[in-house]
């Protein structure tokens, strides 16, 4: 879970030095605030922040033996699982302080010792708040704002991903394109509110549907979805697919001017591949949407493959 999704509880400090007195004079100013961990030595440090409980942030002492507060931070940055881990260097102003080694390195900032309690502490709460922001804005920038469901730019990384693993692992992958059936006409007969509402409603639907984990849904376009069922053979696409037009039947949502029923309907059109070298996840896209084309040429409220 990222900091910013467990907004009750305190942020975890970590805190790297070798001098047993100096965790102890920054625990002593963080104590009533977060939560601390401390590490005598670099090696220990790399440990807990690759750790299933990782800190928010991070204080390190540079001079160190064995490993350096740099090597720590190089270290820390060269791994996606811990580079957005905010570091900063602790260090006394005589010591030999290379300032922009470290902020090359993706350090966030320098705390010099002697320390003005005040104003470390208003740092560290400054970063922290920095990367709770950056974590929002990462976490919006791929769900759509109407249904709350991933969005297009989601799905175009998802894609690639399940592409990839499918490719590796040699299993076959499945899509779904998802179309409600005369959404014009709904938006016509009832407004653009309610059209709004439908489609929180239907996308609510879907995911409901693909509780199976690595199953993964997104608003494609307009009122268009796109589901991607990895490890999936069309058989247990189609299965899948029935269920999804299945518990939209049953939502009953009433469209009086739909030329396919009297409610809100689905056509899907669902293709199945194996990844090989040489082809592309467009390949699969593009088959998806042909059978979506068929599916609305032979009358809608329907599914093909
Ligand atoms: P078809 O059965 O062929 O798919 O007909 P359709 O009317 O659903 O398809 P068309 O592509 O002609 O129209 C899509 C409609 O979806 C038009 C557009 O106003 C509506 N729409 C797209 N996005 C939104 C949205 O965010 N909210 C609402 N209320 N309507 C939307
Ligand atoms: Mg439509
Ligand atoms: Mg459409």
């Amino acid at each position: 879970m990222t900091y910013s999704e467990r907004k009750d509880e305190r942020a975890k400090l970590l805190i790297v030095d070798d001098n047993k007195q100096n965790i102890e004079l920054l625990m002593e100013l963080f104590r009533d605030d977060y939560k601390i961990t401390a590490a005598v030595n670099a090696r220990r440090a790399l440990k807990i922040a690759l750790s299933e409980a990782p800190p928010d942030i991070i204080l390190t002492d540079i001079l160190m033996p064995e490993m350096d507060g740099y090597e720590l931070c190089r270290k820390l940055k060269g791994d996606s699982k811990t580079k957005n881990i905010p570091l900063l260097f602790v260090t006394a102003i005589s010591e030999e302080m290379d300032e922009s080694r470290g902020f090359a390195l993706g350090a966030v900032d320098y705390i010099t010792k002697p320390f003005n309690p005040l104003m470390v502490k208003a740092r560290v709460k400054l970063h922290l708040e920095l990367k709770r922001k950056q974590e929002l804005l990462e976490k919006y920038a791929f769900i759509d704002a109407l249904t709350e469901i991933p969005n297009r730019r989601r799905f175009d990384e998802v894609i690639d991903q399940e592409w990839n693993r499918a490719h590796r692992a040699g299993y076959s992958i499945s899509l779904m394109m998802i179309d409600i059936d005369h959404f014009k006409l709904y938006n016509d007969t009832y407004g653009h509110g309610m059209g709004d509402d439908c489609l929180r409603r239907v996308a609510g639907t879907i995911a409901e549907v693909l509780r199976r984990s690595s199953d993964f849904v997104a608003r494609y376009g307009g009122e268009e979805f796109v589901v991607i069922l990895p490890d999936s053979d069309l058989s247990k696409a189609l299965d899948t697919a029935k269920k999804i037009q299945d518990k939209i039947d049953a939502l009953d949502i009433a469209h009086q001017s739909s030329l396919a029923a009297d409610h809100v309907t689905f056509s899907i059109g669902v293709a199945t591949m194996i990844p090989e070298d040489g082809k592309h996840p467009r390949e699969l896209i593009e088959a998806a949407d042909t059978k979506l084309y068929e599916a609305k040429s032979s009358g809608r409220h329907c599914i093909r493959s």
